[in-house]
């Protein structure tokens, strides 16, 4: 799923709890690592800033050789082993105020897993290269693409609505 669609669900679906903006940071975790790599781009001259909302995986994948270790930390931040590992840590004394954040970024995880078709995660890193390929992607055409963002668009629309609805209804009764 793109980044920020992670970060909307996840605000949507946790809005309620006291730790809310630590799930929606953790939710767009493993990703971040990618703005770091469309800022090098810009400096670089691979990218022009006009290009930056038309910006697609397709382009990104394109770069991609050109930033290995880019793809090294992808891959740390999408394994559900090294997730599991920190996750276990949180459950200690101290760590664990960062438990909702480590959640979060299990959510992406568990996103990414149903929007990943022939490009899905090796989700066993470093015990294993096996994926599992989602029949759905968000940006695969082979993989129901264009019908995938149909749904995820309309729906987040209405999450946005919904949010808007409450945040006016919280305002009006104040
Ligand atoms: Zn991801």
């Amino acid at each position: 799923m793109f980044t920020l669609h992670h970060g909307l669900w996840i605000y949507f679906l946790t809005r309620r709890h006291a730790q809310v903006w630590q799930f929606v940071a953790g939710s767009m975790l493993p990703d971040y690592v990618y703005f770091l790599m469309v800022g090098l781009m810009l400096i670089r001259g691979q990218l022009n800033f006009s290009e930056l909302i038309s910006l697609s995986p397709q382009i990104m994948m394109f770069f991609l050789p050109m930033y290995p270790w880019v793809v090294k930390i992808d891959i740390i931040g999408h394994s559900v082993v090294i997730w599991g590992a920190v996750f276990i840590l949180t459950l200690l004394p101290g760590v664990n105020r960062l438990q909702a954040f480590v959640v979060g970024w299990g959510t992406h995880l568990l996103f990414d897993a149903l929007t990943h078709g022939a490009y899905a995660n090796p989700f066993l890193y470093p015990l294993s290269l096996y994926a599992v390929h989602s029949p759905v992607s968000f940006w695969e055409p082979a993989y129901f693409a264009r019908e995938f963002n149909i749904v995820n668009n309309a729906l987040m629309v209405l999450m946005a609505l919904y949010i808007l609805y409450e945040w006016l209804g919280k305002k009006y009764r104040k």
